[in-house]
């Protein structure tokens, strides 16, 4: 039986020290979605997959999926081939993020996976289990598309359309790289082709803000916020 808690033994969350936040992508950044989709691709049109170029735009199109026909793919994908569940991880994604995490970065995961309509449930559950099953770690996770309204103090990201949104909005950002952003020109601290690449420029980035002050710094603020 749970009973009411107890408020005596609960810290709220403006009392624990602000962390270092993380906004992780899944696709493309941890979860090896082209590959996986290249193949589902192929058995859907009936064709071979060495005839699928493997860098492939973000709509697809080089497959030949047809304008309009993405959504019953990946439909398909997910309901029929499981893609959330089945999909491969990226190589290092896992043990980089646990590197992360047991330094004391806090990881959001932030998804815009929920892209069509009525099938949540499947989505989600496949998610969550794979997180689980490649032992990622992490504390939030989020299911939107407007990545910068969760507030990291870092993100990696693949998709063209989020990173130059993310740079529009003055965030910190790491392209992780994909056929589909190579046109986005950013210094070379702001870009990583796999996960050896991406974890020591987050940890840099890591680094100066615990220099900046951290996690002391935003404690102090609360404090004087409620002085005030
Ligand atoms: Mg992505």
């Amino acid at each position: 039986m749970t009973g009411r808690p107890d408020s005596a033994t609960i810290t709220t969350v403006a009392e624990l020290p602000r962390q270092f936040v993380l906004g992780v992508d899944l696709d493309g950044v941890c979860a090896d979605y082209y590959p996986f989709m290249r193949r589902v691709v192929a058995d859907w049109l009936g064709r071979d997959i060495d005839s699928l170029p493997t860098d492939v735009g973000w709509e697809m199109t080089e497959w030949g999926i047809e304008p309009g026909e993405f959504h019953k793919v990946h439909r398909f994908a997910v309901v029929q081939r499981k893609l959330f569940l089945e999909v491969g991880m990226i190589v290092g994604a896992g043990p980089a993020l646990r590197r992360l995490s047991n330094l004391g970065i806090r990881i959001r995961i932030i998804t815009h996976r929920l892209v069509i309509e009525h099938f949540h449930q499947i989505a989600v559950a496949q998610t969550v289990e794979w997180l689980d099953r490649h032992g990622i770690p992490y504390w939030d996770l989020c299911f939107m598309g407007e990545k910068g309204a969760v507030n990291a103090d870092l993100y990696i990201e693949d998709s063209p359309y989020n990173v130059e949104a993310l740079l529009r909005d003055h965030r910190n950002v790491i392209v992780f790289s994909h056929a589909a952003n190579t046109h986005i020109d950013v210094p070379d601290e702001q870009r990583a082709r796999t996960w050896a690449e991406a974890e020591p420029l987050i940890v840099a980035r890591y680094h100066a803000w615990e220099r900046r002050g951290g996690a002391e710094e935003m404690r102090r603020r609360a404090s004087d916020r409620v002085a005030g």
